[in-house]
């Protein structure tokens, strides 16, 4: 038994729809996503990347298809929403903080609305994913004394301190300075790595996706491929017909091997090549 089957499925979205009036923004998709994996859905802007992750929450009214949740119909097995989308949390691209609330508010706030926590219990989970994500010491401040990445990291714990078994982040490093980017990065995996906390990342930085379990590719509102980072990446010409870009390494690599130098396919990190 491979580890993908081994694992349980948790999302499976098969045949989604989703028309904006007249225009048919997604036309049919079907993708499952495993317990504990990161996954990685690329493509060209105005794809339908979002679309279909707001879809997948039910933030946006798919026109037709059926998401389940460990395999069953969401709106079927969930009476309220706002309950699965704690199961299924969302961290999007623009900051989401109340600006007048302190970090630690912004943690706390959702499990007392939502989840009915008490606030001292509340601010314990709080506090324990604030620590997680390295914002522990600023418990106090307000987000616009925090950098971006700082914010992002914030966001992402109280995401996290709603206990969910997905999380959704939809270009999250986005608006980030490089730095910011990697910080955003490394308490993602972190999360995924120590707390088994299944990702769906949307992202542009092909770096971000050399991590991922598998990589899903749309364009106009289909997937195109799916596959391991490194599947992905062997397909050098089929990414630069969609604009694509992929890792400068996997392009070099590629290079050099077009022009006669004995290298595999899909080479995805310096180490790789340096060892080819
Ligand atoms: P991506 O995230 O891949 O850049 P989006 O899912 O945001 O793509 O958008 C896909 C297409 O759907 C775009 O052409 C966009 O203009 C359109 N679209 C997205 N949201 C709406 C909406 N609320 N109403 C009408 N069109 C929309
Ligand atoms: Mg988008």
């Amino acid at each position: 038994m491979t580890a993908e089957q081994s694992k349980e499925l948790l999302l499976s979205v098969q045949g989604l729809k989703k028309n904006f009036g007249e225009r048919e923004i997604l036309k049919g998709i079907d993708f499952d996503v495993h317990k504990g994996d990161v996954v990685c859905v690329i493509g060209p802007s105005g794809s339908g990347k979002s679309t279909l992750i707001r879809c997948v929450n039910y933030l946006e009214q798919p026109t037709d298809g059926v998401i389940s949740y460990r395999g069953e119909n969401v709106l079927e097995c969930f009476k309220n929403l706002p309950l699965y989308r704690t199961k299924v949390g969302m961290v999007f691209q623009q900051f989401n903080l109340f600006n007048n609330m302190t970090v630690l508010e912004n943690c706390v706030v959702g499990q007392v609305k939502v989840l009915g926590k008490k606030s001292e219990e509340a601010k314990a989970i709080a506090m324990k994913y604030l620590e997680h994500v390295g914002m522990a010491s600023y418990i106090n401040a307000k987000p616009h004394q925090l950098s971006g990445g700082q914010k992002q990291r914030v966001a992402i714990a109280g995401v996290m301190a709603m206990q969910p078994e997905c999380i959704v982040l939809d270009e999250p490093t986005a608006m980030l300075d490089p730095n910011g980017r990697k910080e955003v990065l490394r308490a993602v995996r972190k999360l995924n790595e120590e707390k088994g906390v299944t990702v769906i990342l949307i992202t542009h930085y092909m770096e971000e996706v050399v991590f991922a379990d598998r990589v899903f590719v749309m364009d106009n509102g289909k997937l195109v491929m799916q596959g391991t980072p490194r599947e992905i990446f062997s397909e050098v010409e089929k990414l630069k017909e969609l604009r694509l870009d992929v890792p400068q390494v996997t392009l070099l690599a590629y290079e050099l091997r077009k022009n006669g130098v004995d290298l595999p396919e899909g080479i995805l990190t310096i180490e790789e090549l340096v060892n080819a």
